[in-house]
């Protein structure tokens, strides 16, 4: 199946998968590390069994994706092989997305973080080129969380957000912050306030931030003159520019919270059912991108609904699954690239 556009070559979909290095922890604890990479494109679990006899086996599950990325890649061939691609159709009227998928620790932040730094390098560095120089555009930064169904903008005191439609079938988040960018050091800045806001409950703890999506896009926008009756209130003229593309960078909350649909605490259950909907609704929208189906269903759950005009036309989405190594991990680590075979 065609799954590139003629113009420049970049695959609609490209899922990857990213295997961590064992840690300290598993380290002490004289964990295996069961996952092997072949050829930067096969991934083999090799899980850990007993027959009745309680004699111990292996049982093999080869895998192949676009790309699987062993412990040694570095954040930045990770991003050479995800995002970077990605960055001049931007430029083309393309809406891009870039999820994290996996369970808690098995390293979604650690990519993602670096991601829109790299990002931002070569977004600006494109805007100053003779071609785009004299067209007016600027760089756009927001970064929202959608935590149980719920939106808030993490670069304004957690204001709670809602979302609206417009005629045209655009997705407009009401009232969320976007802060111009031009440069790297103002990001890394805006994402440490983002990361500082993010929900960490009563427990405090990473914990909490596991059962939430992060959300950081990046936006180019078109401006002509500015007129005065349109700028915001707090003075940034973000609403008078023309969307010429984004790019979206996506931290998925532990994907084994979607199973937390059991557990003793309602709120957990509750948070448990609408990330187990958030994360079949992705699958199914990626699916229906990849078979061009005219009808996408967006509707399934909050996180499809946000991303829905990144679903529709130009689109680019690029899957990192990330993998953990240790044995512990098997069933988790199975679960997420049987996750990611299903999007392919
Ligand atoms: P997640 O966001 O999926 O819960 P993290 O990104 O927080 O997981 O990673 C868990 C821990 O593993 C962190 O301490 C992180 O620094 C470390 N880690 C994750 N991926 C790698 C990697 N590829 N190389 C080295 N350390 C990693
Ligand atoms: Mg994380």
């Amino acid at each position: 199946k065609e799954n590139t556009t003629k113009e420049n070559n970049v695959a609609k979909i490209k899922v990857v998968v990213r295997k961590r290095p064992l840690n300290k922890k598993e380290l002490a604890r004289k964990e295996d590390d069961i996952v092997s990479v072949c050829d930067n494109a096969y991934v083999t679990v090799h899980e850990p069994k007993l027959k009745v006899d309680l004699t111990a086996y292996v049982e093999k599950h080869e895998f192949c994706f676009d790309a699987v990325l062993n412990e040694h890649v570095t954040n930045d061939e990770v991003y050479r092989e995800t995002v970077e691609p990605i960055i001049p159709t931007i430029f083309q009227r393309t809406k891009a997305t870039c999820f994290a998928y996996g369970q808690t620790g098995s390293g979604k932040t650690y990519t993602m973080q670096p991601l829109p730094l790299r990002a931002v390098q070569d977004l600006v560095r494109l805007l100053h080129l003779p071609v785009y120089r004299s067209q007016r555009f600027k760089l756009w930064l927001s970064y929202f969380e959608i935590y149980g169904g719920k939106l808030f903008d993490l670069l304004s005191d957690r204001k709670k957000l809602c979302m609206r439609e417009d005629g045209r079938q655009q997705v407009c988040i009401v009232g969320l912050q976007e802060f111009e960018v031009s440069d790297v050091q103002i990001v890394k800045e805006y994402i440490e306030r983002g990361n500082s806001a993010r929900s960490t409950g009563s427990t405090g703890a990473n914990e909490e931030s596991s059962r939430s999506h992060a959300i950081l896009q990046l936006v180019v926008k078109k401006h002509t003159e500015v007129k005065e009756s349109r700028r915001n209130n707090d003075g940034n003229d973000s609403k008078s520019g023309k969307v010429v593309g984004k790019i979206s960078f996506i931290d998925l909350a532990g994907s084994e919270r979607g199973a937390d649909t059991t557990d003793n605490d309602r709120q957990t259950r509750i948070e448990g059912a609408e990330i187990n909907k958030s994360l079949l609704a992705l699958k199914e929208c990626i699916r229906a991108l990849d078979n061009d189906q005219i009808h996408i269903p967006f509707r399934g759950s909050k996180l499809t609904e946000v991303l829905r005009d990144s679903f529709v036309g130009n689109s680019r989405t690029v899957m990192i699954s990330c993998i953990s190594p240790n044995a512990g991990s098997c069933e988790h680590t199975l679960n997420t690239l049987r996750y990611a075979d299903r999007v392919k």
